[in-house]
Formats: structure tokens, C-alpha cells, sequence
């Protein structure tokens, strides 16, 4: 018969007891519980830290995604999460950002960054920014007192709704109005402010 020494009195006992039979003593890592017990207690610590630190991280993890991204990035990937959560009327803030979500809100704040880049989305804000004139490259139609800029042939989709997210949400946008179609943006300055 396999044996081994009891951790507390040393008698040779069975190599699989979980308590000695001369001494009572638990064969675990505190000797006072079973191991079962300890390992229970163990997950339910664990837990109960991850909860209490969900909140705190979480703000932590806002703070840092705020400072890392830039700002009409953040506003995109806010909306993304924003409208995720399902919710009646969703929130554009630092608040849907949370440790579940973080690394694929950082992971998509990437994929923005890198369609902005591969594209003409800051080239077409230019355009609208600089009052139509800085648009090379760009084709737009005067309509009245509108302006209709085209979307460019094969550009990406979180490259066009970056374009739409900057005229929406950036207050210093020059935008009186605007409309978003599948095949471009209409819009209308507001008066020069001098
Ligand atoms: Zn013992």
C-alpha cells in the first residue's frame, strides 16, 4: 500500500487520506480545512476581488483609452459601444467603456486609425473644414447653397462613418446642416465666425 507522512504527527498514513486518522489533521494546505474547501474559498476571494475592482479598473481603463485615442476616434468607438448596449436612449461617453470591452474598443479604435489613414476620410474633412478651399483630390457638387460630396469608391466603411462622426459630433465642425446618404454626405456651412 502507497503511503505518506502525516503533515502534523508524522505517522505513516494511506497516500491518498485527506485526514489522518490518528491525529485528525486535514492533509491540506492549511491543515484545519479540506482541500476542497480551501480551493472554494480560494475562487470565491478571487471573485469577490475582481468584483470589487470592476468599478475602479474600469475607470482607470477610461481614463487610459481617453488619453490614448484621438478624438473623433473616441467618439466613434464610444457610439459603437454606446449602441451596443442596447439601451433606449444609448450614452456617448468614457462611461461605456469598460474591462470587458476595452481591448476590442482598442482593438477597433486601431482599425479606425488604420481606414483613416489608408484613405481619403482626412482629405474630405479638409475640404469641409478649410470652407472648399483645400480640395484637391476631392469631387464635390454645389447644389444652391449645399454642397454634395460624393464617397469615394471602395472606401472603407469606419473610414466613411469617421467622416460622418467628425461632422456630427466635433463642435467646432463648420456644419449648419447635414445629411448622410449610402453614397456621400450633403452639407451646409454655417456662417464665418470671425
Ligand atoms: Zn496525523
Amino acid at each position: 500500500m502507497p503511503s505518506k507522512q502525516c503533515k502534523q504527527c508524522r505517522e505513516r498514513i494511506h497516500a491518498r487520506a485527506t485526514k489522518c486518522p490518528h491525529c485528525k489533521c486535514w492533509q491540506s494546505w492549511s491543515g484545519v480545512i479540506p482541500r476542497t474547501m480551501e480551493i472554494t474559498t480560494m475562487a470565491l476571494i478571487v471573485l469577490i476581488a475582481a468584483a470589487v475592482a470592476y468599478v475602479p479598473v474600469g475607470h482607470y481603463l477610461q481614463d487610459t483609452f481617453y488619453a490614448d485615442t484621438h478624438e473623433i476616434v473616441r467618439w466613434q468607438v464610444y457610439k459603437h459601444y454606446g449602441e451596443r448596449s442596447k439601451r433606449e436612449s444609448y450614452t456617448i461617453g468614457p462611461e461605456v467603456i469598460t474591462p470587458t470591452n476595452y481591448w476590442s474598443a482598442k482593438n477597433l479604435a486601431k482599425d479606425i486609425s488604420g481606414e483613416v489613414s489608408n484613405s481619403n476620410a482626412s482629405a474630405i474633412l479638409r475640404c469641409i473644414y478649410s470652407r472648399w478651399s483645400e480640395c484637391d483630390g476631392i469631387t464635390i457638387y454645389a447644389q444652391g447653397d449645399t454642397v454634395r460630396i460624393d464617397k469615394p469608391a471602395g472606401m472603407p466603411s469606419l473610414a466613411a462613418e469617421y467622416v460622418t462622426t467628425a461632422l456630427k459630433y466635433d463642435k467646432h465642425a463648420p456644419i449648419y446642416f447635414m445629411t448622410v446618404a449610402p453614397g456621400g454626405w450633403t452639407v451646409k456651412l454655417n456662417q464665418h465666425q470671425s
